[in-house]
Parts: C-alpha cells; structure tokens; sequence
C-alpha cells in the first residue's frame, strides 16, 4: 500500500470492543442535528447507537412512500442492523418544520404537515415493532422560545 497522508488523527483511543443496543432514526435537516444529538446523549442518556441519517427520517419507510424500492433498501438497512448489533430499541426523530416534508408531494390534497409526520412515524413503529419484534420509541422536536424542546409520541 502506498504511504497514506495522515490528515487527521482523533484524540479519541480507538475501542475495540464496543456495543451499541439501540438504532437512531432521524431526519438529516443540519439545523436540527445538534439537538437530536444533545438529546440523545442527555435527554435518553444513550452512550452508544448505530445511526441512519436520511431527509425525511423515517418517512422514507412508510406504505405511501412513492419509491417503494428505496422504502425495501432502507428497511434493509434498518433490518441488518438490528440483527447484526443485536440491537434491541430502535428511537426515531422527528421534526417541526422539516424541509422533505414540505418539499415531498402527497397527492393533490394538502395535508397538515404536523399531522402527516406524527403518522407516518407511528405507522412505522407499528410495522418495526412487529417485524423486528424490537421496542420503537418515538420523539418530535420543536422549537418553542428559543429552546429545542423534544415531545413523545404515541
Ligand atoms: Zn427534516
């Protein structure tokens, strides 16, 4: 092999033999991302998970996604990680005012944005909780007073 130019080197030692229970899924928005992760390590006390990060988040999964093929792929991915990490939870994110949804086209009705995302995230935690026979837990963030706050979802 040819001498690699090290760019970088992490201060953080490299662990062998880590573990990980739980998968994340959340939508990949870049203003959002800072607080889904500070929740994640405050708010769940999570110390280790295996991530997907995708417009949308976990839209991408549901029955009314318009590429069925990528809806198959990411729920793939979703099945290979729990099987192969053993995991055993899996937390999805949403978010207010979230970019792919306003973006993505459902029919010629408008529907309430809020309204859509909070059902497509329980449509898909029914069906992950039933295939992967995993716990699904389920949060939307929302700005409010110039603070991040994060709500359950059931
Ligand atoms: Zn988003």
């Amino acid at each position: 092999m040819e001498q690699a130019t090290i760019k970088y080197s992490c201060d953080l030692p490299w662990q062998h033999h880590q573990t990980a229970d739980t998968l994340v899924v959340y939508c990949s928005a870049f203003d959002f991302r800072r607080y889904f992760d500070e929740f994640l390590d405050k708010g769940l006390a999570l110390k280790a998970y295996d991530l997907i990060a995708v417009p949308g988040g976990a839209q991408i999964m549901t029955s009314m996604h318009f590429f069925p093929k990528i809806a198959n792929f990411m729920l793939r991915w979703v099945e290979f990680l729990v099987k192969a990490h053993d995991l055993h939870r899996i937390v999805i994110l949403g978010h207010e005012d979230c970019s792919w949804y306003k973006d993505f086209r459902f029919g010629p009705i408008h529907l309430d944005l809020r309204e859509r995302q909070l059902n497509d995230m329980t449509e898909v935690a029914a069906m992950l909780r039933k295939s992967l026979n995993v716990q699904v837990d389920l949060f939307y963030a929302r700005p409010k007073a110039e603070k991040m706050e994060f709500v359950t979802v059931s």
